[in-house]
């Protein structure tokens, strides 16, 4: 028997054979140019090299099976892999061609394995949104008033609310139009003014909208004011306060309550006023609110310019405060600084541009400059 000069040609090993007791038998597999030689304490046989066949298989291929078609019903195995490098055959065609065979089929099952890994997070991820999105058109709008009205008393806590039946009642007034645009019945929409001086404004879930009284006062044209409503208003009627609290329950519970248990989601929700009061909205649900109010805006008849240039009020506010490089962390914020300011400027220009060609806004007509006056002196009066 040649040994090929190799320093292995035996491998612990054993064979499957009708006439062995029980069967099987362990024993060594011997490998040299005339085949393979099983040993065993119960006899030998030799599976000769032409006509081998070779199959991997047990737990994760760890094992080589030979068999041959002049001894039917019987094969022999080893876990020790070695003996496919053997020259004798590995030069073999039939061996190395089931070897080949072998390392394709390991291949797709590693890359199926690592596909199924990354794709089912990332399904999941992709569909995250627009479940929660599902999740939130199926919540009872009393659910969403509440924890609104959560949040304003928390926010009311803090600042004053400016309480002049007239003045509420002439910018209730000036926002209707945008109200009526959004075309919605769920909600019933109500703005109250709050006395800060910051340029800021933001919505609540339920149809609670709250503007800083310093973006009142601050701005140029009543269609600012309205430009950053519209805005607001969007957040409101796309949900995305909900749909962010919905998002973080995971998909178990939203699935659980879409198909009819509550799953927790009610006490979640009820319980979220903390988690709203320092949240963020994300950079698609801030570009959301801009195309939507932008929408809004320009069903109602108002001047989409008023949202820039209020923004670029905004941005030379932020500068001048702020060296322009430093980021403007807000929470609720109208503020946002994801996407930049840059960004949605440009954005809304190109809308303008592209859709309200030729289109002349009138004026809104509502005394802007003399409400100004009377929220001014209404504030100082205090
Ligand atoms: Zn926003």
């Amino acid at each position: 028997m040649s040994s090929l000069g190799l320093a292995q040609d035996k491998f612990e090993g054993g064979a499957f054979h009708p006439q062995l007791p029980g069967g099987r038998a362990s024993g060594t597999l011997l490998v040299s140019v005339a085949g393979i030689r099983f040993e065993s304490p119960h006899g030998a046989i030799v599976f000769p090299l032409s006509n081998l066949q070779l199959e991997m298989g047990g737990a994760g291929d760890r094992m080589c099976f030979f068999k041959h078609p002049q001894f039917p019903g019987c094969s022999l195995f080893t876990t020790d892999k070695a003996i496919l490098k053997h020259p004798a055959l590995a030069h073999d065609r039939a061996v190395s061609a089931q070897r080949s065979q072998w390392g394709r089929r390991r291949f797709f099952a590693v890359a199926a394995a690592v596909l199924l890994v990354l794709a089912i997070p990332m399904a999941l991820w992709l569909a995250k949104d627009p479940a929660a999105g599902l999740v939130a058109r199926n919540i009872p709008v009393d659910w969403e008033v509440k924890l609104g009205e959560t949040v304003f008393e928390q926010v009311t806590n803090r600042a004053r609310v400016v309480t002049a039946p007239e003045l509420n009642a002439e910018f209730s007034r000036l926002v209707q139009p945008l109200f009526a645009a959004t075309g919605t019945t769920r909600y019933q929409f109500q703005v109250h003014i709050v006395e800060d001086l910051s340029l800021n404004a933001f919505a609540l879930p339920g149809g609670i909208m709250v503007v800083h009284s310093g973006l009142i006062l601050k701005a140029d044209r009543a269609e600012e004011v309205l430009g950053v409503m519209g805005h607001e208003l969007a957040h409101v009627t796309q949900q995305h306060s909900l749909r962010a609290i919905v998002q973080r329950v995971g998909l178990i519970v939203m699935l659980q309550f879409l198909i009819g248990s509550d799953g927790g989601l009610a006490g979640v929700i009820a319980n979220s006023a903390d988690f709203l009061l320092g949240q963020k909205f994300s950079r698609d649900h801030e570009r959301e609110a801009d195309n939507i109010g932008f929408d809004y805006l320009v069903k109602a008849g108002i001047d989409p310019q008023g949202l820039i240039t209020f923004f670029e009020k905004i941005q030379k506010e932020q500068d001048a405060k702020l060296g322009g490089a430093a980021e403007v962390e807000a929470s609720l914020s109208f503020l946002s600084t994801h996407p930049g300011t840059d960004e949605r400027i440009a954005h809304l220009r190109k809308r303008i541009a592209k859709e309200t060609k030729g289109r002349t806004f009138q004026p809104v007509a509502q005394d802007f400059k003399s409400f100004q006056d009377r929220l001014r002196q209404q504030l100082g009066t205090k």
